[in-house]
Parts: structure tokens; C-alpha cells; sequence
């Protein structure tokens, strides 16, 4: 089979990827031209762990092609995947220009029955806007070629996404033609080899799915928060209580971890866009509103809780951050919890000294020369006044607490992820703070 993938983005790259990696001929296609030049050379435009090695064995097999030319990856390809941003437009709704761009050139270049796929998250009616597109352009080209359309959301995970893509937990596809669903079937027949379902479902149904996913996952956290925040005031324990209704099979013990709030490329906007498609469709979203505010909110939690700790008093102290990505294992920083919480620090005239493992270019992309950067977690702490862990990369869990306490000024930790153990931070003569339980010291 011949595929082609617009949009080279995290979610772009994986798939061409994954897909060559089972022998399928991929044409990965950006607008980017920097992007393609670096990822002809073997450079990367994300960190994603695994994926360079993948990229690099089936670009040298003559599987995995990257270009700018829409024209030549459409051509007699079987399927055209649509995988660029959605971002939020001032609405909140998707802004759908880039797929419709994609989908008009698309329709440019057709020369022969294929099914082109939105893989990007896109509102319930979005296929049909797509088609119209394609139509459109074929049309302008007096030419009446056969396509289909297909909904394909992706639900990788950043960090995880290679594994997530081979081995998913499902694959949703909606289509609205059986020979549609024929082509989606060979495609993904080699990931359904070990028992990974394939979900067929008519198109609308598939484009909500996704945002159903993502919104549920997001309630989850914001429902935890919510009462994390509240053992905090009554005196439980909040881990106790995730371990106490984990065990519960109804609920499960996954995605109920209390924090600083949810941030990344994904749940933030379509949270938003699910609240905006129901608003224009008539109806009101309370609980998506509810997880949305108590989301905002809790991104202030940690800077609050420094706030409380010093009476206050913040200004010309420093402040050492553990973490700046949105969550382990990945360099993405969009809508990531530590923004607030350093605008905050910085707005109260502290100075921060921040280290992640793979996000400090990324970091100093968005952030500039308004924070300190440290080659490694101990430099970031050297004379700070207080620890905040942001974010949980694993070799934050178990740091040496005597290189710690000899490099900062005041032993304070601020743990938004509650990795550390309180009792035993205490022996040590740390004073601790973490969420959803008490902390005195
Ligand atoms: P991204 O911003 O990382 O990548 C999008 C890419 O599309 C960019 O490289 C951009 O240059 C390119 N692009 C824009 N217009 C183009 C055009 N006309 N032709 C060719 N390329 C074009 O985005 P992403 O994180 O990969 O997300 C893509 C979609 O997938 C979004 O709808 C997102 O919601 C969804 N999604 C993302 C994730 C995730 O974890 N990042 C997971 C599931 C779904």
C-alpha cells in the first residue's frame, strides 16, 4: 500500500512512522520546509522517546519519505491522512483552516480513487466539510475522480506514542462506504494481529468519539483535584482516598492522580471545543465548564501554596523548578502548568532556576532569558529558597536529599505531583507541601 501523511507533526510523524515500520510506502508532507530539511537529515522536530532510531531504520529501508509537494504523495496513493493542528480559534471552537487547506489540496492532486482520512481531532461534521473541499477542487479540474472520506482520531499518548500506535488499545474509524472501510481494514490489519480492536461506526460518531475520550479523561482529573483540594481543607488524605475508590473496578485506579492541573496540546482545547460545539448546537455542557474552571484554578494551586508558605513575602526570593513540559517523557510545553506558575513566581519578583530533561529548548523558545536555565536538577537548586516539582520525570522520584538540603537556602519542597513521602521528608527537616493532604512542619 502507499499512504501519504500531511502534517509532520507529533502526531503526523508517528503515524507515517508507525505505518512504514510495518512496510507500508510513506510520504510524510509538511508545509515547514525546515521541518522536511531536518528530518531528511535524520533531525527530529519533537522528542519522542524511540522514534528517532524508527525514523531513521525506514527512511534507510526506502519506506518513509518526507517533502513539501502535496502533489506527488497524493498521487495514486490508497490513503491520504490529514493530520495537521487544530488549534483553538478566540472561541474556542477548532480552527479548521489547515485541514481544509490540506483537504482543498488534496483535491488539487487526486488522480485516482483513494480515502482520505482526518486523523487530526476535528468537531462532528468536519468529513463533510473535507469532501465538500475535495469536491471543489475536483471540480474546478472538471475531473470527477472517486474518493472516500474517513474519521480516524488518534489517541496516542505524548510519551508513549510509539507503543500506543503498535499497540492499541482500539482503533476507531469512521466510514461511510464499504469499500472504504475495506481500504481502513488492510491498512491496519497488521496492528490488529494480537487481538487490538478495530471500531467501525458512521463518521459523526467517530469525530466525537474523540472528544467524548479526551473529555472524560479530563473530568477525571478535575474531578480529583476538586477532591484533593477538599481533603486538603477536611483533613483526608487524598492518596489514600485515590487507592480507597481505585480499587473500586467501577472506577479503576488509572487517570485519578490529583496535581497541578491538566495542560498539553490536547485536552485544553478540546475541552473548549466541545463546550463551543454544544453552545452553538443549543446545549449547555455544565460538567465540561465545571472540569474547565476547576482546571484553571488548580494551576495556581502550587504558586498559592508558596504564596501561604512565605507570608507572601516572594519578592527576591529563589525559586528552583523541577520540570517544565506538561507531563514526562515529552518536550511539549503548550498550555503546560509551569507557564502559569512561573508567571506567577515571576510577577511577584522572584527569580526562577528551572530544569527539565528534554524541554529546555523549548522552554527557553517560549520563555526567553525571563527565567535561569540549569544543566541539571542539583544546579537549578544551588542557594534556592524553595524546591516546586512541576512536573513527574522519573529521575526527579528519588532524588538524594542530602545533596538537596546542602544546596538550597531554605529546605522547602512544593511537590504538585506528590512523588515524595511526606513523613520521611519531615525526618530529613524539609518543610513539605504537597496536594490534597495536610502538610505541618
Ligand atoms: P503539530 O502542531 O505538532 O503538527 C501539525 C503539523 O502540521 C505542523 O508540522 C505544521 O507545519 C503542519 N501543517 C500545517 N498546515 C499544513 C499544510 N497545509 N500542509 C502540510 N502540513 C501542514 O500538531 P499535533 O500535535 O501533531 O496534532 C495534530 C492533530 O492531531 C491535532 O488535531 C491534535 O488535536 C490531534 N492529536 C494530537 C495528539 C497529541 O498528543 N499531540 C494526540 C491525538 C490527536
Amino acid at each position: 500500500m502507499k499512504i501519504a501523511v500531511v502534517g509532520t507533526g507529533y502526531v503526523g510523524l508517528v503515524t507515517g512512522t508507525c505505518f512504514a515500520e510495518v512496510g507500508i510506502d510513506v510520504t510524510c508532507i509538511d508545509i515547514d520546509q525546515r521541518k522536511i530539511d531536518n528530518l531528511c537529515q535524520g533531525v527530529l522536530p519533537i522528542y519522542e522517546p524511540g522514534l528517532e532510531e524508527m525514523v531513521t531504520r525506514n527512511v534507510d529501508k526506502g519506506r518513509l519519505h518526507f517533502s513539501t509537494e502535496l502533489a506527488g504523495a497524493v498521487q495514486d496513493c490508497d490513503v491520504a491522512f490529514i493530520a495537521v493542528g487544530t488549534p483553538p480559534g478566540e472561541d474556542g471552537s477548532a480552527d479548521l483552516q489547515y485541514v481544509l487547506a490540506v483537504a482543498r489540496g488534496i483535491g488539487e492532486h487526486l488522480s485516482s480513487y483513494s480515502v482520505i482520512v482526518t486523523k487530526s481531532t476535528v468537531p462532528v461534521g468536519t468529513a463533510a466539510k473535507v469532501r465538500a473541499e475535495i469536491e471543489k477542487a475536483l471540480a474546478k479540474r472538471g475531473e470527477s475522480i472517486e474518493f472516500d472520506v474517513a474519521s480516524n482520531p488518534e489517541f496516542l499518548k505524548e510519551g508513549a506514542a510509539i507503543d500506543d500506535f503498535l499497540k492499541p488499545d482500539r482503533i476507531v474509524v469512521g466510514v461511510s462506504s464499504e469499500r472504504a472501510e475495506e481500504v481502513m481494514t488492510k491498512l491496519y490489519k497488521p496492528f490488529l494481529l494480537n487481538g487490538h480492536p478495530i471500531i467501525f461506526m458512521d463518521i459523526p460518531s467517530a469525530e466525537m468519539t474523540k472528544y467524548a475520550a479526551n473529555a472524560m479523561l479530563a473530568t477525571k482529573i478535575s474531578f480529583m483535584n476538586d477532591v484533593a483540594n477538599l481533603c486538603e481543607i477536611m483533613g483526608a488524605d487524598v492518596n489514600m482516598v485515590r487507592r480507597g475508590i481505585g480499587s473500586d473496578a467501577r472506577i479503576g485506579t488509572k487517570f485519578i492522580y490529583p496535581g497541578i492541573g491538566y495542560g498539553g496540546s490536547c485536552f485544553p482545547k478540546d475541552v473548549k471545543a466541545l463546550i463551543r460545539t454544544a453552545h452553538e448546537n443549543g446545549y449547555d455542557m455544565q460538567v465540561l465548564r465545571a472540569v474547565e474552571s476547576v482546571n484553571d484554578d488548580q494551576k495556581s494551586v502550587l504558586f498559592n501554596k508558596v504564596s501561604k508558605h512565605f507570608s507572601g513575602k516572594l519578592k527576591g526570593l529563589k525559586i528552583a523548578l523541577w520540570g517544565l513540559s506538561f507531563k514526562p517523557k515529552t518536550d511539549d510545553m503548550r498550555e503546560a502548568p509551569s507557564l502559569v506558575i512561573i508567571e506567577k513566581l515571576l510577577v511577584a519578583g522572584c527569580t526562577v532556576s528551572a530544569y527539565d530533561p528534554v524541554a529546555m529548548k523549548e522552554a527557553e523558545h517560549l520563555l526567553g532569558s525571563s527565567i535561569a536555565y540549569a544543566k541539571d536538577e542539583f544546579d537549578a537548586l544551588i542557594d534556592a529558597d524553595a524546591l516546586l516539582v512541576v512536573t513527574e520525570w522519573p529521575e526527579f522520584r528519588v532524588p538524594n536529599f542530602a545533596v538537596v538540603s546542602r544546596l538550597m537556602k531554605q529546605k522547602v519542597i512544593f511537590d504538585g505531583r506528590n512523588i515524595y513521602d511526606a513523613r520521611e521528608l519531615k525526618e530529613l527537616g524539609f518543610a513539605y507541601h504537597c496536594i490534597g493532604i495536610q502538610t505541618t512542619h
